[in-house]
């Protein structure tokens, strides 16, 4: 069918392009001022990621301020005083138990529904945009974004919707089979938008075959300090949290919250460094290991080390070090106990890459964030055009900052539509 051919339709003051988080924020929003809202989906149902986020119980938001928030991303973080302003984290919390969806708050922080359901959070939401009169189009992709004559013109299979605004909620490039596959940034390119270079986030570890982290297949530590270095021995980054070894590489928030580096990095081989006991320091574990091996002087190594080490890590460590795990705690040396503790503290693994946009939370980069209104999250390249979520270039740390991001700018700009 050509475009002229096509049934075009005015009836609607805006259209919505991206029925996730933000989009269906931004459309409630919208909708409740009186705009009459078309949403757009290109999948058959909205919401996907958020009914697997959280490994399908929806980390909402953090128990932390909005500073908390704010600095969590980073340099960008300040692009969404604004929005928190509008919608913080709290706000986010109360709309949610107003609608029937009370949340709880875990030892790290996280906020989950009570019901630990996703589903519970999207039905909310797709019953607030019902409620609200929000027209919501599955299966319907938008195909191009265009202005002309004063008009957005927005193409699908189906029409072409004329319109006065449109916001592009379309999110970034990770888990494409959700329908995330950056069509967003092409149209945002044609209205004179830079991207910033786009890479996964939050996302697994590839380690090479005969590395080390390969034998604590399936082992999870609670308390690891990653450190990622150049071939220089420079610090890149570094974080701190529970880790998964995994049979192909590393991962579990803390490598996943420093896979942004590494990604940047491009595929060439990094040094992931590892502190396996980070509450201590080099001189702590020398003492604590020392003060070991004198209480435990008949027992053999690998058994007095399980008051320090999850068992088995012990003899991949020991191995590290090159030191005999039968060896008797009365047989070991000043300079073994140093040996070990070094091991200990600063256990590298090369790292070959990430699992891709295919295993990826989400995706750094994205739209400039200098070329969009902070206060109403409208383009500066062209009036009327509006971004919200994971498109623009912002990307939070596991634990509920990617969805307050998307729901906080979706309702600034539901708010401005
Ligand atoms: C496995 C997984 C778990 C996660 N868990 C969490 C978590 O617990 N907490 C958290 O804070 N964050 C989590 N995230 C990140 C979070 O899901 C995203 O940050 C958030 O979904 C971004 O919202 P958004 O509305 O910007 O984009 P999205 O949710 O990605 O929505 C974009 C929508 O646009 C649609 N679309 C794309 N192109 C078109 C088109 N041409 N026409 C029409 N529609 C289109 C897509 O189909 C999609 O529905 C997780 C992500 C993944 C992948």
């Amino acid at each position: 069918m050509t475009k002229s051919s096509q049934n075009t339709i005015n009836t609607f003051d805006c259209v919505i392009i991206g029925a996730g988080a933000a989009g269906l924020m931004a459309s409630i929003e919208a909708a409740k001022r009186g705009q009459r809202v078309l949403l757009l989906e290109k999948n058959s149902k909205p919401g996907v990621k958020i009914l697997m986020s959280g490994g399908t119980r929806c980390n909402l938001t953090q128990d932390t301020d909005t500073r908390g928030i704010v600095s969590a991303f980073g340099k960008q973080g300040r692009f969404l005083h604004s929005a928190l302003a509008r919608f913080s984290n709290t706000d986010l919390i109360e709309y949610f138990r107003e609608r029937g969806v009370p949340t709880k708050i875990e030892p790290s922080g996280k906020v989950f529904p009570q019901s630990d359901r996703a589903k519970d959070v999207l039905d909310a939401l797709v019953n607030d945009a019902t409620k609200n009169d929000v027209a919501l189009n599955l299966n319907e992709p938008a195909k191009t974004v265009e202005y002309r004559d004063g008009t957005f013109e927005i193409s699908t299979q189906h029409a072409v919707y004329k319109v006065d605004t449109v916001l592009i909620t379309t999110g970034g490039l990770s888990f494409p089979g959700c329908g995330t596959t950056g069509d967003g940034y092409t149209w945002c390119q044609q209205f004179g938008h830079s991207i910033v270079p786009t890479v996964p986030a939050l996302v697994p570890l590839k380690t090479p075959e005969d590395s080390w982290t390969r034998e604590l297949q399936g082992v999870t530590l609670e308390d690891l300090e990653l450190t990622v270095l150049d071939s220089s021995g420079v610090i890149q980054s570094t974080t701190r949290g529970s880790t998964l070894f995994t049979h192909l590489g590393i991962s579990g928030p803390a490598a996943m919250n420093i896979s942004k580096t590494i990604s940047y990095a491009g595929h060439s081989n990094l040094n992931l460094q590892i502190n396996f006991l980070p509450e201590f320091n080099r001189e702590q574990k020398i003492a604590h290991l020392t003060d070991l091996c004198q209480r435990n002087a008949k027992r053999q190594l690998t058994t007095s080390l399980k008051e320090l080490l999850p068992s088995r890590t012990i003899n991949v460590l020991l191995n590290q070090a090159k030191i005999n795990p039968t060896i008797r705690c009365a047989e070991i040396s000043k300079a073994t106990i140093r040996v070990l503790a070094e091991t200990l503290h600063t256990l590298c693994t090369t790292v070959t890459g990430t699992l891709g946009f295919a295993k990826a939370e989400v995706t750094a980069g994205g739209i400039e964030l200098s070329e969009v209104h902070s206060q109403t999250m409208e383009s500066k390249c062209q009036p009327g055009l509006f971004l919200a979520g994971e498109i623009l270039n912002l990307d939070g740390p596991i634990g509920g900052y990617n969805f307050t991001a998307a729901f906080a700018t979706g309702f600034l700009a539901g708010q401005n539509l």
